[in-house]
Protein backbone atom coordinates (compact mmCIF):
# COMPACT_ATOMS: atom_id res chain seq x y z
CA UNK A 1 0.00 0.00 0.00
CA UNK A 2 1.17 3.37 -1.27
CA UNK A 3 2.30 5.43 2.34
CA UNK A 4 1.07 9.18 2.73
CA UNK A 5 3.35 11.19 4.45
CA UNK A 6 2.96 14.79 4.25
CA UNK A 7 -0.80 16.93 4.82
CA UNK A 8 -0.80 20.06 2.78
CA UNK A 9 -3.63 21.75 3.97
CA UNK A 10 -3.54 22.54 7.48
CA UNK A 11 -5.28 25.78 9.23
CA UNK A 12 -4.41 27.38 12.62
CA UNK A 13 -6.26 29.36 15.77
CA UNK A 14 -5.18 33.21 13.02
CA UNK A 15 -8.14 32.07 11.17
CA UNK A 16 -10.90 32.46 13.95
CA UNK A 17 -12.34 29.33 13.71
CA UNK A 18 -9.93 26.68 13.82
CA UNK A 19 -8.18 25.68 17.45
CA UNK A 20 -4.83 24.59 19.10
CA UNK A 21 -1.57 25.53 19.08
CA UNK A 22 0.08 25.58 15.94
CA UNK A 23 2.98 23.32 17.87
CA UNK A 24 -0.29 20.63 18.79
CA UNK A 25 -0.76 20.63 15.09
CA UNK A 26 2.78 18.85 13.95
CA UNK A 27 2.90 17.10 17.36
CA UNK A 28 -0.15 15.15 16.34
CA UNK A 29 1.05 14.87 12.65
CA UNK A 30 4.14 13.13 14.58
CA UNK A 31 2.36 10.97 16.52
CA UNK A 32 0.46 9.96 13.16
CA UNK A 33 3.70 8.99 11.39
CA UNK A 34 3.83 11.79 8.84
CA UNK A 35 7.21 13.01 7.10
CA UNK A 36 5.65 16.60 6.61
CA UNK A 37 3.08 18.94 7.17
CA UNK A 38 2.17 22.31 5.28
CA UNK A 39 0.34 25.21 7.13
CA UNK A 40 -2.02 26.59 4.89
CA UNK A 41 -3.83 29.13 6.63
CA UNK A 42 -6.80 31.50 5.12
CA UNK A 43 -5.23 33.93 3.75
CA UNK A 44 -5.70 37.34 4.43
CA UNK A 45 -7.79 38.95 1.59
CA UNK A 46 -9.03 42.69 1.08
CA UNK A 47 -11.07 44.84 3.30
CA UNK A 48 -14.14 43.45 3.81
CA UNK A 49 -13.95 39.76 2.38
CA UNK A 50 -14.93 37.05 4.92
CA UNK A 51 -12.94 39.23 7.61
CA UNK A 52 -14.03 36.78 10.33
CA UNK A 53 -12.86 33.63 8.90
CA UNK A 54 -9.25 34.97 8.69
CA UNK A 55 -5.93 36.70 9.53
CA UNK A 56 -5.89 39.90 8.84
CA UNK A 57 -2.84 41.40 6.83
CA UNK A 58 -0.77 42.77 9.79
CA UNK A 59 -0.69 38.68 11.61
CA UNK A 60 0.47 37.41 8.38
CA UNK A 61 4.46 37.86 9.61
CA UNK A 62 3.76 36.34 12.81
CA UNK A 63 1.98 33.33 11.24
CA UNK A 64 5.25 33.30 9.01
CA UNK A 65 7.45 33.30 11.73
CA UNK A 66 5.72 31.02 13.81
CA UNK A 67 5.56 28.68 11.10
CA UNK A 68 9.73 28.71 10.83
CA UNK A 69 10.39 28.47 14.70
CA UNK A 70 8.38 25.25 14.37
CA UNK A 71 10.55 24.01 11.25
CA UNK A 72 13.76 24.50 13.96
CA UNK A 73 11.79 23.34 16.78
CA UNK A 74 10.78 20.05 14.93
CA UNK A 75 13.59 18.62 12.72
CA UNK A 76 12.39 15.37 12.24
CA UNK A 77 9.44 16.45 10.28
CA UNK A 78 9.31 19.09 7.17
CA UNK A 79 7.37 22.06 8.00
CA UNK A 80 6.47 23.83 5.14
CA UNK A 81 4.84 27.35 4.65
CA UNK A 82 1.39 27.66 2.46
CA UNK A 83 -1.64 29.55 2.51
CA UNK A 84 -5.29 28.99 1.46
CA UNK A 85 -6.41 31.50 -0.75
CA UNK A 86 -9.85 32.61 -1.65
CA UNK A 87 -10.55 32.57 -5.66
CA UNK A 88 -12.89 35.17 -6.45
CA UNK A 89 -12.81 38.10 -8.74
CA UNK A 90 -9.82 40.44 -8.31
CA UNK A 91 -8.11 38.52 -5.68
CA UNK A 92 -5.34 38.38 -7.28
CA UNK A 93 -2.95 41.74 -6.45
CA UNK A 94 -3.36 41.21 -2.72
CA UNK A 95 -1.43 37.43 -3.39
CA UNK A 96 0.80 39.03 -5.86
CA UNK A 97 1.99 41.11 -2.95
CA UNK A 98 1.90 38.48 -0.04
CA UNK A 99 4.15 36.38 -2.48
CA UNK A 100 6.46 38.97 -3.33
CA UNK A 101 7.44 39.86 0.35
CA UNK A 102 6.55 36.59 2.21
CA UNK A 103 8.86 33.14 1.83
CA UNK A 104 5.32 31.22 1.00
CA UNK A 105 6.17 27.13 -0.31
CA UNK A 106 2.54 27.17 -1.99
CA UNK A 107 -0.52 28.43 -2.50
CA UNK A 108 -3.89 26.47 -2.20
CA UNK A 109 -6.80 27.72 -4.13
CA UNK A 110 -10.35 27.50 -2.88
CA UNK A 111 -13.74 29.03 -3.87
CA UNK A 112 -15.64 29.85 -0.88
CA UNK A 113 -17.82 32.29 -2.37
CA UNK A 114 -19.76 32.01 -5.42
CA UNK A 115 -20.31 36.13 -5.66
CA UNK A 116 -21.19 36.13 -2.33
CA UNK A 117 -23.46 32.91 -2.38
CA UNK A 118 -21.55 30.53 0.06
CA UNK A 119 -20.50 27.41 -0.63
CA UNK A 120 -20.12 25.33 2.30
CA UNK A 121 -23.54 25.64 3.14
CA UNK A 122 -26.77 23.71 1.86
CA UNK A 123 -28.78 26.22 -0.16
CA UNK A 124 -32.38 24.89 -1.57
CA UNK A 125 -34.20 27.72 -2.39
CA UNK A 126 -33.27 28.60 -5.63
CA UNK A 127 -34.91 26.84 -9.25
CA UNK A 128 -32.69 24.32 -11.46
CA UNK A 129 -31.60 26.46 -13.77
CA UNK A 130 -30.77 29.12 -10.79
CA UNK A 131 -28.41 26.08 -9.27
CA UNK A 132 -27.00 25.70 -12.53
CA UNK A 133 -26.01 29.19 -13.02
CA UNK A 134 -24.35 29.20 -9.57
CA UNK A 135 -22.33 25.80 -9.97
CA UNK A 136 -21.56 27.24 -13.48
CA UNK A 137 -20.38 30.46 -12.14
CA UNK A 138 -18.19 28.15 -9.28
CA UNK A 139 -16.03 26.36 -11.51
CA UNK A 140 -15.37 29.44 -13.82
CA UNK A 141 -14.23 31.40 -10.81
CA UNK A 142 -12.20 28.74 -9.87
CA UNK A 143 -11.05 28.47 -13.52
CA UNK A 144 -10.40 31.86 -13.01
CA UNK A 145 -7.63 31.19 -10.19
CA UNK A 146 -6.30 28.09 -12.05
CA UNK A 147 -5.75 30.31 -15.02
CA UNK A 148 -4.00 32.96 -12.55
CA UNK A 149 -0.21 31.91 -12.44
CA UNK A 150 -0.69 31.68 -8.60
CA UNK A 151 -1.67 28.88 -7.43
CA UNK A 152 -0.26 25.53 -6.72
CA UNK A 153 -2.82 23.43 -5.74
CA UNK A 154 -6.53 22.72 -6.33
CA UNK A 155 -8.36 22.57 -2.89
CA UNK A 156 -11.48 20.76 -2.70
CA UNK A 157 -12.48 21.02 -6.23
CA UNK A 158 -16.16 19.79 -6.01
CA UNK A 159 -16.80 21.52 -2.64
CA UNK A 160 -19.66 22.92 -4.61
CA UNK A 161 -21.66 19.93 -3.96
CA UNK A 162 -22.22 20.49 -0.22
CA UNK A 163 -24.01 23.87 -1.64
CA UNK A 164 -26.34 21.70 -4.21
CA UNK A 165 -26.61 17.81 -3.13
CA UNK A 166 -29.14 17.16 -5.88
CA UNK A 167 -26.59 18.54 -9.20
CA UNK A 168 -24.39 15.55 -8.96
CA UNK A 169 -24.05 15.47 -12.62
CA UNK A 170 -23.90 18.27 -13.41
CA UNK A 171 -20.73 18.68 -10.86
CA UNK A 172 -19.10 15.98 -11.88
CA UNK A 173 -19.52 17.63 -15.80
CA UNK A 174 -17.94 21.01 -14.53
CA UNK A 175 -15.09 19.20 -12.54
CA UNK A 176 -13.99 17.36 -15.06
CA UNK A 177 -13.91 20.36 -17.52
CA UNK A 178 -11.82 21.82 -14.32
CA UNK A 179 -9.38 18.65 -14.57
CA UNK A 180 -8.30 19.61 -18.10
CA UNK A 181 -7.39 23.17 -16.86
CA UNK A 182 -5.57 21.94 -14.01
CA UNK A 183 -3.54 19.78 -16.96
CA UNK A 184 -3.15 22.48 -19.18
CA UNK A 185 -1.94 24.77 -15.88
CA UNK A 186 0.50 22.06 -14.63
CA UNK A 187 -0.80 22.01 -11.36
CA UNK A 188 -1.78 19.75 -8.43
CA UNK A 189 -4.78 18.58 -7.27
CA UNK A 190 -5.91 18.20 -3.94
CA UNK A 191 -7.43 14.93 -2.15
CA UNK A 192 -9.20 16.66 0.55
CA UNK A 193 -10.17 14.04 2.95
CA UNK A 194 -12.98 16.59 4.96
CA UNK A 195 -15.54 15.93 2.34
CA UNK A 196 -16.22 12.50 4.76
CA UNK A 197 -16.47 14.50 7.58
CA UNK A 198 -18.62 17.57 6.44
CA UNK A 199 -21.98 16.98 4.96
CA UNK A 200 -21.66 15.95 1.90
CA UNK A 201 -19.87 12.72 2.91
CA UNK A 202 -17.80 12.43 0.58
CA UNK A 203 -14.46 13.52 -0.28
CA UNK A 204 -13.41 16.02 -2.51
CA UNK A 205 -13.07 15.64 -5.79
CA UNK A 206 -15.61 12.61 -5.79
CA UNK A 207 -13.81 8.70 -6.22
CA UNK A 208 -15.38 9.42 -10.17
CA UNK A 209 -13.29 12.42 -10.69
CA UNK A 210 -10.32 11.16 -8.95
CA UNK A 211 -10.47 8.62 -11.25
CA UNK A 212 -10.82 10.88 -14.66
CA UNK A 213 -8.11 12.90 -12.79
CA UNK A 214 -5.78 9.60 -12.49
CA UNK A 215 -6.39 9.11 -16.45
CA UNK A 216 -4.81 12.57 -17.29
CA UNK A 217 -2.10 11.90 -15.02
CA UNK A 218 -2.89 14.90 -13.19
CA UNK A 219 -0.87 14.88 -9.96
CA UNK A 220 -2.86 14.61 -6.55
CA UNK A 221 -1.69 15.38 -3.14
CA UNK A 222 -3.31 15.18 0.13
CA UNK A 223 -5.11 17.74 2.85
CA UNK A 224 -7.35 17.21 5.75
CA UNK A 225 -8.21 20.40 6.51
CA UNK A 226 -7.73 20.24 9.81
CA UNK A 227 -9.31 23.10 12.02
CA UNK A 228 -8.23 21.16 15.26
CA UNK A 229 -5.04 19.03 15.94
CA UNK A 230 -6.76 15.80 15.86
CA UNK A 231 -7.81 16.60 12.43
CA UNK A 232 -4.78 16.03 11.09
CA UNK A 233 -3.89 13.35 8.90
CA UNK A 234 -7.77 12.45 9.10
CA UNK A 235 -8.78 9.63 6.76
CA UNK A 236 -5.54 9.23 5.06
CA UNK A 237 -5.64 5.48 4.85
CA UNK A 238 -9.47 5.66 2.99
CA UNK A 239 -8.02 8.39 0.56
CA UNK A 240 -4.98 5.98 -0.17
CA UNK A 241 -6.71 3.03 -0.71
CA UNK A 242 -9.20 5.33 -3.15
CA UNK A 243 -6.20 6.63 -4.89
CA UNK A 244 -5.03 3.25 -5.34
CA UNK A 245 -8.10 2.10 -6.87
CA UNK A 246 -8.06 4.94 -9.16
CA UNK A 247 -4.35 3.61 -10.33
CA UNK A 248 -1.99 5.93 -8.72
CA UNK A 249 0.43 4.43 -7.85
CA UNK A 250 3.77 6.28 -6.70
CA UNK A 251 5.24 8.79 -4.65
CA UNK A 252 7.26 11.57 -6.60
CA UNK A 253 8.65 15.14 -5.60
CA UNK A 254 6.54 17.63 -7.46
CA UNK A 255 6.42 21.18 -8.11
CA UNK A 256 7.85 23.31 -5.28
CA UNK A 257 9.30 19.64 -3.48
CA UNK A 258 5.98 19.04 -2.44
CA UNK A 259 5.07 15.12 -1.95
CA UNK A 260 2.57 14.17 -4.90
CA UNK A 261 0.97 10.99 -6.16
CA UNK A 262 1.08 9.64 -9.90
CA UNK A 263 -0.45 6.66 -11.84
CA UNK A 264 2.05 4.32 -13.34
CA UNK A 265 5.10 5.54 -15.48
CA UNK A 266 4.26 3.58 -18.50
CA UNK A 267 0.84 5.53 -18.84
CA UNK A 268 2.37 9.06 -18.27
CA UNK A 269 3.84 9.52 -21.67
CA UNK A 270 6.94 10.41 -22.35
CA UNK A 271 8.98 13.43 -20.94
CA UNK A 272 9.09 15.66 -23.50
CA UNK A 273 5.51 16.27 -23.26
CA UNK A 274 5.56 17.01 -19.88
CA UNK A 275 7.59 19.25 -18.23
CA UNK A 276 6.14 18.60 -14.59
CA UNK A 277 7.09 15.43 -14.77
CA UNK A 278 10.85 16.10 -15.65
CA UNK A 279 11.03 18.26 -13.36
CA UNK A 280 9.91 16.08 -10.61
CA UNK A 281 12.14 13.55 -11.52
CA UNK A 282 15.03 16.23 -11.39
CA UNK A 283 13.70 16.65 -7.59
CA UNK A 284 14.50 13.17 -6.61
ZN1 LIG B 1 -11.58 27.16 7.46
FE1 LIG C 1 -11.43 25.79 1.90
FE1 LIG D 1 -9.11 24.87 4.46
ZN1 LIG E 1 -10.62 24.35 2.95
Amino acid sequence: MMEVRADYHIHTALCRHATGDMEAYVLEAEAKGLKEIGFSDHAPAEEGFDPNHRMVLSQLPEYVKRVSELRKAFPAIAVKLGLEVDIHPGFESLLETMLREFPVDYVIGSVHFIDGTLVHMEHQESSIEGRNRLVRRYYEILEQGIRSGLIDIVGHLDLVKWAFPGMKEHIRLGGNDILRAIQEEDLILEVNTSGWRKPPREVYPSPDLIRAACSMDIPVCFGSDAHSPEEVGADFDRGTALLEDAGYCREVLGNHRLRIFLPEEEKVGSMEEKPNLASSKRDW
